[in-house]
């Protein structure tokens, strides 16, 4: 493909994305084929000539848009929805057509001075502490690719300031604390690492609306090290994937800080980070407990934060922690600002050497919409969420499951007359079951403290209050449905 050729498909392409966005809402949310559709459909081996980029980009059209799911669908109200926007899209292709890794500063200074200039917009807008901001050079912000490297990245750094200040400390006595609701990147942690990780125990029905406490935690590491194991990282959570539940940052923080302040305390805010852009949701999302406490932050813009995946944002309370743990010279990647300290190098702030250049689109996203644009979209998202649960709280024949946090609300149905907590289960599991076989919307569900439930998820940038209501139409329907078939 040449150049004329390249702005042809080009704008070929950008035709094909708006039409896909103009027939977004009529398209079925969930693909419509069976397993192995485009292994019976495609040769199993690449052409040995090349072919007109015309049947290629139709190919796209025809072959693979039908097997997606589609995320931005605004009656995507399954896991937690990732909003995208056409900034973002437009941040993503204009950062792969200069394909530059920008690892360390010379290798691209723009790649560099952008990521540091909008991590700290970000921290901003988040509320957070001047210390975590780059420009104060102690503790700073970076892009990663996801919250489980975000959170593996925190536990290298914290087993490594835990070996400093112990360096006797056997590799095999360490324990990374999470909790029955940390999202499964905790174990997966530990598995790469290979440590022991040890989940700490929450009231998983989060009817008090709390997590982790600091008497479990004090409980937890008393008993570690009497037997010999030493706890060095904990894993926070601000909004759990099961069901938002937020655990208490500033007692547990408080309780670090005196009595075990060498272990590294990480704040997983993954989804429910993006509250802390509103004043009024700081209280709730913990963000004194992380101003004052939090070794470590991390916040996806990918989920509830209007960028296009992946882009994940770690805030770290020292850089130098970072540093300590991942900077590793050889001669080839030295330069003069690199050696002299005048600049970030970011290669030191993550676990690869190559990094994309993701922070165009967090410029393009948050110049375009402005702070008061991404306030009003999460703002909209809650909004349409307590619509839901307000029609679930008034209606006979179902129940919240928990308290909705943010813009997510778990719910069950109730059979018609008395029934065991079995029989309920059944009978949502049906319900859930029949909500799988409509296409015009997807909800995921869950299983809280042995409850099983439906979560009803608002963050696609395109939801409103119609499209509440449209879902709630559906679901009511349903539920009369299964509890008829379940009447005995
Ligand atoms: N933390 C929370 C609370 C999540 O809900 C999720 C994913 O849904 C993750 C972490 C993992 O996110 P990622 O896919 O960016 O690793």
């Amino acid at each position: 493909m040449d150049i004329e050729d390249f702005r042809k498909a080009g704008y070929d392409a950008v035709d094909r994305i708006c039409d896909y966005y103009l027939s977004l809402r009529d398209r079925p949310v969930v693909a419509e084929v069976e397993p192995a559709y485009l292994r019976k459909t495609l040769p199993d081996h690449a052409p040995e000539q090349g072919e007109p980029w015309a049947d290629i980009a139709n190919d796209y059209s025809s072959l693979i848009v039908p097997g997606l799911t589609h995320w931005q669908h605004p009656s995507f109200f399954a896991y937690f929805p990732t909003a995208a926007t056409f900034e973002g899209m437009l941040g993503d292709f204009l950062a792969s057509s200069t394909a530059n890794p920008g690892f360390n500063w010379l290798a691209s200074p723009a790649c560099t001075e952008l990521e540091s200039v909008v991590m700290d917009w970000a921290a901003k807008m988040f509320g957070l502490d001047p210390i975590f901001y780059n420009e104060g050079e102690i503790g700073g912000g970076v892009i990663q690719t996801t919250a489980s490297d975000s959170a593996l990245t925190a536990i290298v750094a914290a087993r490594s300031r835990y070996m400093t200040l112990h360096p006797s400390t056997s590799m095999e006595s360490l324990v990374i604390y999470v909790t029955s609701q940390t999202h499964s990147f905790g174990k997966k942690a530990g598995l790469v690492l290979g440590l022991k990780v040890r989940a700490l125990p929450v009231d998983e029905t989060a009817r008090r609306g709390d997590g982790l406490d600091a008497t479990t935690l004090r409980a937890a590491v008393e008993e570690d090290r009497a037997a010999g194991h030493m706890p060095f990282v904990l894993v926070a959570t601000v909004g759990t994937t099961t069901s938002g539940l937020i655990d208490c940052v500033k007692e547990l923080g408080a309780l670090l800080k005196e009595d075990y302040p060498d272990i590294w305390l990480h704040v997983d805010a993954a989804w429910a980070g993006c509250a802390l852009s509103c004043p009024e949701y700081r209280e709730r999302a913990q963000l004194e407990g992380i101003n004052l406490y939090a070794d470590s932050l991390c916040i996806n813009f990918h989920k509830w934060g209007l960028i296009n995946f992946d882009c994940s944002a770690l805030w770290v309370r020292e850089r130098a922690r970072l540093i300590d743990a991942l900077d590793i010279t050889p001669e080839y990647l030295r330069t003069k600002h690199g050696d002299a300290g005048t600049v970030i190098e970011f290669r030191n702030w993550h676990l690869s050497l190559g990094r994309r250049f993701r922070s165009l689109k967090i410029w393009f996203v948050l110049r375009s919409y402005g702070v008061s644009g991404f306030r009003a979209y999460i703002r909209r998202c809650i909004a349409c969420c307590d619509v839901f649960a307000s029609h679930i709280r008034e209606t006979s024949g179902f129940e919240l499951v928990a308290p909705p946090s943010f813009s997510l609300t778990l719910f069950r149905i109730l059979p018609n007359g008395p029934a065991d907590e079995h029989y309920i289960n059944m009978l949502n599991r049906a319900f859930f079951d029949a909500l799988l076989a409509r296409h015009d919307l997807l909800l995921t569900q869950t299983e809280l403290g042995g409850t099983f439930c439906v979560r009803f998820s608002v963050g696609s940038a395109r939801t409103t209050v119609d499209d509440i209501e449209k879902a709630w139409t559906v679901v009511k329907d349903i539920a009369k449905d299964v509890r008829l078939r379940f009447s005995i």
